[in-house]
């Protein structure tokens, strides 16, 4: 696929993490030097709206995002060889890329030989229902609690690190990092004593792990994450049985309603489809 429609097919995506989960990745995502860093594009990944000057106009897709309270849109000015550092970020974020590299041949060969529905579902089902689960077991494990993660936590939380890396204590750019990860197996929560500064390349590997399993026996680092949490009164939910079950549950029951949901609009598209080959 093309680097600029498979950028495309994860706006949503990337944009709704950073309205649910990592509510100060829009600037890093507005600042052209993390998205040099990050991409290996010459333009901000994303520019507010009022920042788009005319001349820079064509360099900026026209559809427009209401992220975190910003009017934005996404640059077009992708390469090809940012390819592989767009999965990298998607993954590194716990999206799931939406299709793999496939010629393209093959695909206009495959559109003529199958109905229109049964294409869609096979292309694109299997990620959206673990998407929908995903972010539904995130969105659950973010609400628990009434406080929220803001600016000056996130400021805090740096100073308590002494802006270093909270693993291998590089002091360097830094983002937040959830030490024990927002997912059904770990139950990490998005709150004060949760997230960690993290550089980029540990923010990357660590992934899906908890923190003291990505330290493996670092009992430096490891006691300190742990006694930041306390400090901070975070008590995980990582041994609550009972949780987990309910939350094993919601997944299964979300992939039930996605895919019949996936189902009826695939319906409706073929509908449409059939309707505009009517016409020609
Ligand atoms: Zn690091």
């Amino acid at each position: 696929m093309k680097i600029g429609r498979l950028v495309k097919q994860h706006i949503k995506q990337i944009f709704s993490h950073c309205d649910n989960v990592d509510h100060d990745e829009i600037n890093s995502l507005l600042d052209p030097k993390y998205s040099k860093n990050t991409f290996g594009i010459h333009f901000s990944f994303a520019r507010e709206l009022k920042n788009i000057e005319q001349s820079q106009s064509k360099r900026y897709w026209t559809e427009t995002y209401l992220v975190r309270g910003k009017q934005v849109r996404v640059t077009s000015q992708w390469f090809e060889k940012s390819k592989p550092l767009f999965i990298e970020y998607l993954q590194s974020k716990g999206i799931t890329p939406a299709e793999h590299e496939r010629n393209e041949d093959e695909d206009t060969k495959k559109k003529q030989d199958q109905p229109p529905s049964s294409r869609a579902n096979s292309r694109y089902r299997g990620n959206h229902i673990g998407n929908a689960q995903n972010l539904f077991i995130r969105n659950v494990l973010s609400s628990i609690g009434v406080e929220t993660f803001n600016k000056e936590n996130w400021k805090s939380t740096k100073e308590y690190f002494s802006h270093r890396c909270a693993y291998c204590d590089t002091k360097t750019k830094l983002q937040m990092e959830h030490a024990i990860p927002i997912n059904k197996e770990k139950l990490g929560e998005h709150r004060l004593g949760n997230i960690v500064p993290s550089c980029e390349l540990c923010n990357r590997k660590k992934s899906g792990k908890d923190f003291r399993e990505f330290l493996e026996g670092n009992t430096t680092a490891i006691s300190k994450i742990e006694k930041y949490m306390d400090s901070r009164n975070y008590v995980p939910l990582d041994d609550n049985a009972q949780i987990k079950k309910i939350l094993i549950m919601a997944h299964k029951e979300v992939a039930a309603l996605a895919d019949r949901y996936i189902t009826i609009i695939n319906l409706l598209f073929a509908e449409s489809s059939n309707a505009e080959r009517g016409k020609a």
